[in-house]
């Protein structure tokens, strides 16, 4: 029987990320990378504190070749409600950055992690599921498929949102839907897109455009369901008008490509992120709609905590409780952003009037107040990296005055 330090189960972005940066950070490490069903035909677009850990782990400059940089990120109200919000756009250049983030597509990431993982000395990769995964108070053990049994120290689960993992270790989640489904499609415009992102609300959910190299973008567009399936079911051409009007044509005539996909909507938490030699990260943990491109930051996010946890000191043993304090560390975060996704996907299906004043206000403040605007660009790049700015903003303000 192989043993390793960790176990990571699923080889997702999630998973394969998290194996490799362990492995860098010096414990040995087992990574079982199941090949997908299909291909996964999805973007990613990732803020500033990802990419700079992407860079970290010398991911990046290769993944770099197949992204389109975010400069501005724009949001229009598409609704036709009495009261509408005004035009609010973010410019990476206000908070000093040259891009919020970056646009690329998954399939782009996934062979530069396995070629990555393959070449890691600290790392074992297995293309396989693993079949049973017993916790036991001294280590974890797990059946692989073909019949292979490995024991690890502590494991990882990143397998998803049905995870066997987190079913192991007895942890219960909550689950919830939404009244709507995302239609996702890249497609190819007349004009460029100038690093632009377009959002438009919508009565039924946001309408996002994000830019992909040369005169791509990528497309997020949550609707009815109904909606959704009789889209899905349009000759190519027609979608690609119905886009097109969409957009108010704003980047010229649009040519939607193959690998057109609808995702019905719905969030799930796990009630623990971990405990003891368990740890849950990516959709494993948590899962929320494809609105404002949360869902591999804030794994990430699980990630860069999980390397401080379990990194070693010394070469000392990893902790019996790792799983407890990686769950104490995450809560908040996690909690967080889980919410704000669901206050804005919900606050633009409300039709209550005080509701829809609310959003409008809301972002007429972020149109008009250059201090706030700056506050949440930074916020939305690196959470925390905003309100620690607040200080050295008033101390700057202050050095100003008397000087
Ligand atoms: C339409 C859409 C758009 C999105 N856009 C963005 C975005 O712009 N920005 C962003 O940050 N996030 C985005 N997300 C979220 C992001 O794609 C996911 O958070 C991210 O891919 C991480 O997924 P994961 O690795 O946790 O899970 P998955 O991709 O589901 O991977 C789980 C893996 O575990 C494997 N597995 C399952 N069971 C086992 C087992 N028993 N043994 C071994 N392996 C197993 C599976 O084969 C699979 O490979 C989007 C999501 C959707 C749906």
């Amino acid at each position: 029987m192989d043993s390793f330090d960790i176990a990571v189960v699923g080889g997702g972005l999630a998973g394969q990320i998290a194996a490799l940066a362990l492995a860098r950070s010096g414990r040995k490490v087992l990574s079982l990378t199941p090949p997908a069903p299909k291909q996964d035909q999805r973007t990613t677009a990732l803020m500033d504190q990802s990419i700079r850990f992407l860079e970290r782990l010398g991911l990046w400059a290769e993944v770099r070749a197949h992204a389109a940089a975010l400069s501005t990120m724009q949001i229009l109200d598409g609704t036709s409600r009495l009261l509408r919000a005004p035009p609010v756009a973010f410019r990476s250049q206000e908070v000093g950055l040259d891009a919020f983030g970056y646009n690329f597509a998954n399939a782009s990431l996934l062979p530069v992690l396995e070629a990555a993982l393959d070449r890691e000395p600290n790392a074992t990769r297995k293309p396989v599921v693993a079949e049973s995964i017993s916790i036991l108070p001294e280590r974890v053990e797990l059946r692989l498929e073909g019949g292979e049994i490995a024991s690890a120290a502590f494991v990882i689960g990143a397998d998803g949102r049905r995870s066997m993992v987190r079913e192991a270790a007895g942890i219960d989640v909550r689950n919830w839907f939404y009244p709507q489904t995302a239609l996702v499609l890249n497609f190819r415009h007349s004009l460029p897109h100038r690093n632009v992102s377009t959002e438009f609300h919508t009565e039924t959910g946001p309408f996002t455009q994000v830019p992909l190299p040369g005169n791509r973008s990528s497309l997020v567009w949550v609707l009815k369901p109904e909606e959704a399936e009789a889209c899905r079911e349009l000759p190519r051409d027609a979608l690609s008008h119905k886009v097109e009007a969409r957009m108010q044509s704003l980047l010229g005539a649009v040519e939607v490509e193959d690998g057109v996909q609808a995702w019905p909507l719905s969030g799930m938490m796990a009630k623990q992120f971990g405990k003891g030699r368990v740890a849950l990260v990516g959709e494993a943990g948590h899962v929320f709609p494809p609105i404002g491109a949360q869902g591999l930051n804030l794994s990430l996010r699980d990630i860069i905590a999980l390397q401080d946890i379990l990194a070693p000191v010394s070469g000392g043993d990893i902790a019996v409780d790792a799983g407890d304090r990686f769950d104490r560390r995450r809560r908040v975060d996690v909690a967080s952003r889980t919410a704000s996704v669901d206050l804005l996907n919900r606050s633009l299906l409300s039709d209550f009037l005080p509701v829809q004043m609310m959003r409008a206000a809301g972002l007429h403040m972020l149109s008009a107040l250059p201090p706030l605007r700056g506050l949440v660009m930074r916020e939305g790049v690196e959470p925390g990296r905003g309100l620690r700015s607040i200080p050295e903003a008033i101390k700057e303000k202050l050095t100003r005055r008397r000087s």
